[in-house]
């Protein structure tokens, strides 16, 4: 009886990802978009007219990643000049740095001196979220979920999601923030014990998304308590919310060391074809 079940132990094989700083995404995943010069002022604006959430600047071309919400169309009428790479690193601790201009080619900066020091001193170790769906539609719930299954195992940093902002450190947002849940989610951020941090996960909870212009949207919490984490996708990916987390947590020891957070270059690893990510 012990044996056979050592057997199917055996089976499953490894099923984590063995180093999540080391995980490289297929080539189908549409993440960090780059844009190559040459598109004239006339493509720009079209490109901006055809851009279904806004997300598209002219006069430099760019890409707001916070409004983007990857549908491809513009990679798709300028294959020449706009693509989108694999890269999930799309965190930024400063809603500027999201924006992607023409010629740029590195990965999203992560500016670790954005990040208040207490973050990383008392959460560093562990860091409990209270998640809040404020008119999400259930996609970026659903990759949050990911981020504790066996593959991602990201509990093993500590950090875990919460059912009760009592027992939490912070909030993590998704969907647009729409007037019937603003005020639950101001009572559900006062229920935080301070010091607290917030995050907003995914498209939608980062800019309104498609409903921006939406009078069911009632965003006047953004004002009042500022974001510490940005998360750009459409839902945003497991690894880009483990990616933007660890960052805010190791904060402290980059911003010791001077070093960027989140610019190690990507190596393929055998963890991730086991997962299947
Ligand atoms: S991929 Fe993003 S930037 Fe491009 S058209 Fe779609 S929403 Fe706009």
């Amino acid at each position: 009886m012990f044996f056979s079940k050592l057997k199917v132990l055996k089976s499953h094989g490894i099923q984590y990802i063995k180093d999540l700083d080391r995980v490289e995404l297929p080539e189908i995943f549409r993440g960090r978009p780059e844009i190559r010069p040459g598109l004239s002022s006339r493509q720009a604006e079209e490109l901006s007219t055809l851009c279904p959430s806004g997300a598209i600047g002219t006069m430099p071309l760019s890409i707001d990643l916070g409004r983007c919400i990857f549908c491809g169309e513009c990679a798709a009428r300028h294959p020449e000049h706009i693509r989108f790479t694999n890269d999930y690193r799309m965190a930024a601790a400063r809603r500027q740095d999201l924006v992607i201009r023409e010629g740029e080619s590195g990965p999203v900066p992560f500016a670790a001196e954005a990040v208040r020091p207490e973050i990383p001193r008392l959460f560093g170790r562990a860091l409990k979220l209270r998640e809040v769906s404020v008119g999400g539609d259930a996609s970026c719930e659903m990759e949050l979920n990911a981020t504790g299954n066996v593959n991602f195992d990201f509990g093993r940093f500590g950090v875990d999601f919460v059912a009760s902002p009592r027992h939490a450190d912070g909030l993590v947002i998704t969907g647009p923030i729409t007037e019937n849940m603003a005020v639950p989610l101001e009572i559900c951020y006062h229920a935080v014990p301070d010091p607290k941090i917030v995050v907003l996960a995914g498209t939608e909870a980062v800019s309104g998304g498609l409903y921006a212009e939406s009078p069911a949207l009632d965003r006047s919490f953004l004002q009042r308590h500022p974001a510490d984490l940005y998360l750009p996708g459409n839902p945003v990916h497991p690894m880009t919310f483990i990616q933007g987390i660890l960052s805010l947590l190791r904060a402290g020891s980059e911003r010791e060391s001077g070093e960027a957070v989140g610019e190690e270059t990507p190596v393929e690893t055998d963890g991730t074809e086991e997962a299947g990510v």
